[in-house]
């Protein structure tokens, strides 16, 4: 097949998902009916925008109920959560911590933010995340398990944690990652950042990690503008991340003493009370994403050159955002195929950049990463907002695939 034939196969079946508008379909655009209003104003009414007022407390436990988790820390976003679950995890200035070539920026930042060192992993075709059988035999070459906990022999830091993330929602092998870590003496922390409403084996994700986080950007499936939230089932880190959270403050009816450093990173109420209102709605958001994603499945069944990323069997995913994947051998399609879309108004993206690439982390330690660099340059993430799911396409044969 040519490019150009390729190119214009992978539009005619877009275009038959999509709506027929003029005005351009973005990638993700956040989903609100109304019922966010009356928190809001409540807010307004009482005055309680900052940290006074329950919304806060109130978000947090529906969190808890709808993942499993016993306890949940809203904070001010997804990367304060994450770096205040590696603070809670003990990684110190100097340290190591596993996470994938392949993930947005702020894991490694938070890792930054600790003093620590990204250590590069590279990721499977099957899920998009960590490969845990590359990672394996990584490991039995590099690493060493001493009393103290486990050491990189080739640049002498200790190796603190391993951070996998659910690559656009769908959830990365869980249980392989976390027996390394039992092998290795490895904190297991997870980025669930992009994945509220998705289950690995039946469980929550951010349900299987030491401490996980989560973002409530406003490109997630469920937003408060801004906001994030760590997870974790046990009492004392709990205690810890809450209190660092909090700048440290010990309770008292009038006086400031801080024993420690610490953060101004809690969500404020005015956007717990949005996040309230999204969370009562995402099993709808759930399932209109999942009947967006099947009705990319249905439109590019049978497609050559190419797949569109099925979530692992052992996974149910939320579906965040939608991707194709083209073969190896047609990855020359790649720029003319974001080219084309967003020219006729159709928004895609490519994966992030493989952060070895980028100039802060150019000098991390790292495995090889061949798979990572080629998902890179051969995935493109399609528009994935919830609504148009309820949108079914015209029902007409467009390309004549149907
Ligand atoms: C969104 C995201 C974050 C950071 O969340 P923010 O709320 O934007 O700070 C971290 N990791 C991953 C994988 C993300 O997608």
């Amino acid at each position: 097949m040519m490019k150009v034939q390729m190119v214009n196969d992978i539009l005619c079946r877009l275009r038959s998902v999509l709506p027929n508008t003029d005005t351009q379909i973005v990638l993700h655009e956040p989903d609100f009916d109304g019922s966010e209003c009356v928190f809001i104003k409540e807010c307004l009414d009482r005055r309680w925008v900052s940290s006074v007022g329950g919304f806060v407390e109130r978000f947090e436990a529906d969190l808890a109920l709808y993942t499993g988790v016993k306890h949940v820390i809203a904070t001010v976003n997804g990367t304060a959560a994450l770096h205040i679950c590696l603070l809670v995890a003990g990684v110190e200035p100097g340290d190591e911590v596993l996470v994938p070539a392949l993930t947005f920026v702020a894991t490694a930042n938070a890792v930054s933010y600790c003093g620590g060192i990204p250590h590069l992993v590279d990721c499977s075709e099957e899920t998009l995340g960590m490969d845990p059988t590359k990672l394996e035999s990584y490991l039995q070459d590099v690493a060493e398990i001493r009393p103290d906990g486990c050491w990189n022999r080739m640049s002498g830091r200790r190796v603190k944690a391993l951070v996998p993330i659910h690559t656009f929602g769908h959830p990365v092998d869980l249980d392989p990652l976390a027996e390394l870590c039992r092998r290795y003496k490895l904190q297991l922390i997870e980025d669930a950042a992009e994945a509220l409403g998705s289950f690995y084996k039946g469980r929550h994700t951010g349900n299987w990690g030491k401490l996980s986080a989560l973002s409530f950007n406003g490109n997630k499936i469920v937003t408060t503008g801004g906001g994030g939230a760590i997870l974790t089932n046990d009492d004392e880190l709990a205690r810890m991340a809450r209190h660092l959270t909090t700048v440290a403050k010990l309770p008292h009816p009038w006086k400031f003493v801080h024993d420690q450093i610490g953060y101004n990173y809690r969500m404020p109420n005015l956007n717990a009370a949005l996040g309230i209102a999204q969370l009562q709605r995402l099993p709808d958001l759930l399932r209109l994403k999942r009947e967006l994603a099947s009705a990319y499945h249905k439109a590019f069944d049978g497609a050559q050159g190419y797949r569109c990323f099925k979530e692992p069997p052992f996974a149910r995913s939320n579906y965040w955002l939608n991707a194709l994947i083209l073969d190896e051998s047609f990855a020359d399609c790649f720029d003319e195929l974001l080219e084309r879309t967003n020219r006729e108004g159709i928004m895609t993206r490519p994966f992030w950049t493989p952060l070895h690439q980028l100039e802060m982390y150019k000098h991390c330690p790292r495995m090889d990463l061949s798979v990572a660099e080629s998902l890179a340059v051969r995935t493109v993430n399609l528009p994935s907002s919830s609504f148009l799911g309820g949108y079914h396409g015209e029902g007409q044969d467009l390309c004549g695939h149907r």
